[in-house]
């Protein structure tokens, strides 16, 4: 199976995207990259290098349904001649009518950001969408777990990753231990366990973190040799870098709680603590950060939480 990586430019803080082609049939794109004229470009170039035409395309994956990830996907799959797209039930991002505003405001809320600052990120995330187009409905089909994608000479394994995102999917090509991660591996950073309602429960905050360990875990059993991720280079050595990853995330577990003052402090608090220079989008990736590490902390029971008004304010116990 001849797994292709291309890497498009971004107009993100992130920097480039990697996309994949699974070069035999069904000729299978696995991200798409967003939405401009230059990504646009740079991957019809990525694919005539490889041999082939847009109009090839017959399957569409998604990692996750983040712009940078899933932007180009509706104007492929058209210029493709209807070629099926697959993502996870779970993924949001490319919905048409994905009317979430109050469910991600009472999040925000909740973690105690003002009204100000919910309106400063509205405005971005308003200007972060337009590099996206929308499916309605019946235009993409569901990933499901553990599902067999069938290509000439062998299958990639379905692998649900929830964590960065609630329906983030990983693939595995068992026969080598190849896998192709998204957003839940990358080499060099930690991906952000972002700020999302409950798939299940709307009304409730997904527990990334928690579900985002479970997921690391998971990949660990397959004993990957290979890890192509959606940002960066590849990885090779699959432990080491799980390990990296579960020492930052105790460390910035034990951050946190150290943060936290007598008086008790709004996740809102303890991400501008945590990072007093962020602005705009960062700001929300800040508090995404700060949330998902309180919630991890009092899922353990190191952390008190109890409610202030719509807030939440999180204590060390014994400490009044
Ligand atoms: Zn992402
Ligand atoms: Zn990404």
């Amino acid at each position: 199976m001849r797994i292709i990586p291309i890497t498009l430019p971004t107009p993100f803080y992130i920097g480039p995207v990697n996309v994949y082609l699974i070069a035999e049939d069904p000729v299978t794109l696995i991200d798409t990259g967003p939405k401009t004229k230059e990504a646009a470009a740079a991957l019809r170039e990525g694919l005539r290098n490889a041999g082939f035409l847009t109009a090839d395309i017959r399957r569409i994956v998604l990692t996750h349904a983040h712009e940078d990830h899933c932007g180009l996907a509706k104007s492929l799959r058209d210029e493709a001649k209807n070629a099926e797209v697959l993502v996870h039930d779970w993924e949001t991002g490319h919905r048409i009518g994905r009317l979430e505003h109050e469910e991600h405001r009472a999040l925000l809320v909740r973690a105690g950001v003002s009204d100000n600052e919910i309106a400063g990120m509205r405005r971005i995330y308003e200007h972060v969408r337009l590099y996206g187009d929308s499916f309605a409905e019946g235009e993409y089909r569901a990933l499901t777990d553990n599902e067999e994608l069938q290509f000439a000479s062998g299958s990639l394994k379905v692998v649900h990753t929830p964590g960065h995102t609630p329906g983030s999917c990983s693939f595995v090509r068992e026969a080598d231990r190849t896998v192709i991660a998204g957003d839940c591996v990358l080499k060099r950073i930690t991906p952000n366990p972002v700020l999302s309602p409950d798939p299940i429960d709307p009304a409730k905050r997904f527990h990334s973190l928690a579900e985002y360990l479970v997921s690391l875990a998971r990949l660990r059993t397959f004993a990957p040799t290979l890890v192509h991720g959606g940002h960066g280079d590849s990885v090779n050595d699959y432990d080491e870098l799980f390990n990296r990853y579960v020492r930052a995330i105790q460390q910035r577990q034990n951050q946190v709680i150290g943060l936290l003052p007598k008086s008790g402090a709004s996740a809102w608090e303890i991400s501008r603590a945590l990072f007093p220079e962020t602005d705009d989008v960062h700001r929300f990736l800040a508090v995404s950060e700060a949330v998902a590490h309180l919630d991890l902390a009092h899922s353990e029971g190191k952390i008190e939480m109890e409610l202030s008004g719509a807030k939440e304010i999180y204590r060390r116990p014994g400490v009044d």
